[in-house]
This record gives structure tokens, C-alpha cells and sequence, in this order.
């Protein structure tokens, strides 16, 4: 019941490349984005002050970022002050170590979950399995993913990449392994599979007493945590149990209550396209009778920061909007960026928490077109084509590449060179080759390189007096 793991996937070209042969896949996240890219474009269209919205988004959280140091330990001491404990993880082995502590010292031997990205990320649920510890996801596409040993593909919707027929399949053959079985004939109807898991989930929620949850802000001034969801799973995981652990990454502090108006109102309508959406749950502390335990994530945050550029990925409330303009993700799926951040934000937050080890890592920054749907969707305008450009000046690149690039620098530098160079050019273009040899092969596979003009622009235009002659 591990979900799986990312951990050793191939680069993403590879990933991508087979994703795209599955006809099924590609039609599934075509239906699903264009709908929740449609219904975001038009309540987002009924805000005449959604511009405003979006720079007061990116400047709340520019500022946090700023003195994230002098908020985080408001933070600490209001959720102590009202008898929550508050433990710091410097990365995921700790984080996941202080979770397993946590409920072993309950004598509990299984927990409820809340979706939440930040466990994912750390691989809370294998770690804790290891310990002896099952934990269970509670939110629908979640469960979806857990009961089909399956990984996340999407940050809103996990299970995007599977269709109803697929899911009456999962819950068939594997709910009754895990607790309360499908019911008898059940169909493939949204309303039948929602019910299924309904009654599976609720025989859980009353009898776990340990809950595991993320949240989408912190309040520094108040200490309060804040989930929003649509399912309600969130408010039983949240008020049921005995002990409530959050495991919430550093960056999701916002100063004050007041702050958390603009992203109530930027987050529904990007995620979901609601206006709304129908739970927000808050809490502060621990109530009596029940025990708090907040884990602060560091994980690679801190170093992300230190990163002029590429800390603005720090300001991501995980809306997902950006996945669902992404013509790449449309077509490769979640699954090929190899993490729990697929598409865009993905793209550029794996490679800086994870560094660029890997072939996978160091792959992601090229996973884009460059287009800049993904900045224009983003409510608080992360401008990632920026930060994928970044990026990809500290991958490392082959030989042959770095030295083509430093001669077209050369060149470049001086308007006199660049003259000799098109000259030079026009004098060789008979000998211009079809496609390039050795290594550069693989560039003119897909394209055709294009013909060397006879005269250059320049020279033209000097011969001619700007076409006077
Ligand atoms: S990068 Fe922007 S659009 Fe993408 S998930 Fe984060 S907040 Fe949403």
C-alpha cells in the first residue's frame, strides 16, 4: 500500500516519449484540463480586480519569503502559546522520523491522512510503513491512487490520468483488502463510485484515532493552521482523531488573518474554478481532549531560497493552474516529471529541492516550450519560463555543446565579427549540409536547417542605401 516511488525513473524525454503512445492517457487529461481550464477562465473573468488579487498574492508572499526567519518563530510561539508542539524537520529522514515517534508513542499502529503534497514529497507513507504504521489516504483521488499502488499524477486531481471504468476496477478488486469492500454490482457512475468510497472511508475516519494532514497556510500572528478541500474528508481527519499531526513546508506562512482574504479567494478559483471552495478548515492549537503536533519542513526550502531567481517557486500555493494551460503536461502527463510536482511548477521546484543529480532532475528544466501559458495562469505570478531558463544555465551540458555556445558568444560579442561571420557564410552556404553530423544530428531530425541568405541583411542594406539604390 506504498503508492510507489519515483525514486530511479529515467529522464524525462523517455518518460514523455512513452506517455504520448497511450492514446487513452492523453484523451483523459484533454477532458479533464479543458474542463477545469474553462471554468477557472470564467470565474476568474467575473473579478474586475483579479490583477490586483494577483499582485497583492505576490507580494504578500514576497515579503513572508523576505522575513520568513521572524514569522516562523511568531509562528512557533503562538501554536505553543495555544498547546499545540511544534518540532522542525531539517529534511525528509527527520520529518519522517519525528511522524513515526509521534504515533508510536500512541500506541496507534495506523493513521488517516489529508491530501497533502509536503508527505508525499517526503515519502511519509513508506517511511511509516516501514515502522509498522499504515497510513490512509482519505481524499477520493487519493485513495484511488493508494488502492491502485499507483502515483499521483496531477497536484488537485491525483488520479487524472484514470477514467470511472478504471476506478470501479480498483475499487473492486482492492477495497475489500483494506477495509469495507465495494458494495455488490457497483457501477461506474460518479455517484455509485463516490458513494463506495464514501462508506469505505467512513468506517475509517471513526475508527482511527491518529491523523496526518499538510495545510495550505500558516498564520504567523495566530498560529492558526488552514486546509481547504471539497470533500469533507479534510474536516473528519481534522476534528475526529486524537492527535493531529501536520507535517506543513516552511513557506506556506502568511504574516496575518488579513493576508489570508486574498488567497481565499486567488486559490479556489484557480484550482477548481469554484468561487468557493465548500470546507475551510482552520484550527489553532489543540482543543482539550485532543493532542497537536505541527512538523516545519524544511526539505531543500532554504536553499531554494537562497536562489535570487528561482525563489519566487516558493511563492506556489499549488492551485495546479499552470498544469492545465501546459501543452506539455496535456500530452506527457504527470507521471513523466518523475515527483509528486508534476507540469510547470514541477519543473522548476523538483530540480531546486532536489538539486540537478540526476538525469531525471537535470531534465526537467527542458520540460517546456517556453510558451508562458503557465505564468499567465499562475495567481501569484510565478514567472517560471524565467526560472526553466535559469535553470537550464546550470545544468550541466555536453562538450561539444558548451564550446558551440562559447564561439556563438564570440561571435555575437561584436558587430564586426558577426558581419565576417554572415560573410563567411553566404561564401559557404553551397557547402551547407543537409542534416549535421555526429552529435548535432539529433537537432536537424526534426527540422531543416535553413538556407544561408546569398547577402546578408547588413550588407544589403549598406549596397543599397536602405534600398534607395
Ligand atoms: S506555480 Fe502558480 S499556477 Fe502553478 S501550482 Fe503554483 S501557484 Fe498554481
Amino acid at each position: 500500500m506504498s503508492g510507489g516511488t519515483f525514486l530511479g525513473m529515467p529522464a524525462f524525454p523517455r518518460n514523455a516519449a512513452a506517455a504520448v503512445q497511450d492514446s487513452q492517457l492523453r484523451f483523459n487529461l484533454r477532458k479533464a484540463t479543458h474542463t477545469i481550464r474553462g471554468k477557472r477562465a470564467s470565474v476568474v473573468a467575473e473579478l474586475p480586480d483579479w490583477a490586483e488579487l494577483r499582485a497583492a498574492g505576490k507580494e504578500i508572499k514576497d515579503h513572508t519569503l523576505r522575513n520568513l526567519d521572524r514569522y516562523l518563530l511568531q509562528l512557533e510561539e503562538a501554536v505553543t502559546a495555544a498547546g499545540g508542539h511544534v518540532h522542525w524537520a531539517a529534511d525528509a529522514a527527520e520529518a519522517n522520523r519525528i511522524v513515526a515517534d509521534l504515533v508510536k508513542a500512541t500506541g496507534e499502529t495506523s493513521v488517516v491522512k489529508v491530501k497533502s503534497m509536503a508527505t508525499q514529497e517526503i515519502g511519509l507513507n513508506e517511511a511509516l510503513q516501514e515502522e509498522g504504521i499504515t497510513a490512509y489516504e482519505t481524499d477520493l483521488a487519493e485513495l484511488i491512487v493508494q488502492l491502485g499502488d499507483d502515483w499521483p499524477s496531477h497536484i488537485l486531481v491525483p488520479a487524472i490520468h484514470r477514467n470511472r471504468s478504471e476506478i470501479r476496477e480498483i475499487f473492486q478488486e482492492k477495497m475489500a483488502s483494506y477495509g469495507r469492500a465495494a458494495p455488490e454490482g457497483l457501477t461506474d457512475e460518479p455517484r455509485a463510485l463516490a458513494e463506495a468510497a464514501r462508506l469505505h472511508l467512513r468506517e475509517r475516519f471513526l475508527s482511527t484515532k491518529v491523523a496526518v494532514s499538510g495545510a495550505n497556510f500558516m498564520i504567523a500572528e495566530t498560529g492558526t493552521l488552514v486546509v481547504l478541500e471539497s470533500e469533507g474528508n479534510g474536516r473528519m481527519c481534522l476534528t475526529l482523531p486524537e492527535t493531529l499531526i501536520s507535517v506543513v513546508g516552511i513557506e506556506k506562512l502568511l504574516p496575518s488573518w488579513r493576508d489570508l482574504e486574498v488567497f481565499l479567494q486567488l486559490l479556489p478559483r484557480s484550482s477548481t474554478g469554484e468561487r468557493m471552495n465548500p470546507y475551510t478548515s482552520t484550527w489553532t492549537g489543540a482543543v482539550e481532549g485532543q493532542e497537536f503536533h505541527l512538523v516545519l519542513l524544511d526539505n531543500g526550502r532554504t536553499r531554494v531560497l537562497a536562489d535570487e531567481v528561482g525563489r519566487q517557486a516558493l511563492r506556489c500555493i499549488r492551485c495546479s493552474a499552470c498544469l492545465n494551460v501546459c501543452p506539455v503536461y496535456e500530452r506527457a502527463g504527470g507521471h513523466a516529471y518523475g515527483s509528486v510536482y508534476p507540469g510547470p511548477i514541477g519543473a522548476i521546484l523538483t530540480p531546486q529541492l532536489r538539486g540537478m543529480g540526476s538525469a531525471l532532475d537535470a531534465s526537467l528544466p527542458y520540460a517546456s516550450t517556453l510558451c508562458g501559458a503557465c505564468f499567465d495562469a499562475c495567481p501569484v505570478a510565478i514567472d517560471i519560463p524565467e526560472v526553466l531558463v535559469h535553470l537550464r544555465g546550470k545544468a550541466r551540458h555536453p562538450r561539444a555543446e558548451r564550446l558551440g555556445m562559447r564561439a556563438a558568444g564570440w561571435v555575437f560579442d561584436r558587430p564586426a565579427r558577426l558581419a565576417g561571420a554572415q560573410r563567411l557564410g553566404a561564401r559557404l552556404r553551397r557547402f551547407v549540409p543537409g542534416r549535421l553530423p555526429g552529435p548535432l544530428a539529433g537537432w536537424t531530425d526534426t527540422r531543416d536547417i535553413p538556407d544561408i541568405p546569398a547577402e546578408s541583411f547588413r550588407d544589403w542594406w549598406d549596397r543599397t542605401d536602405g534600398g534607395a539604390r
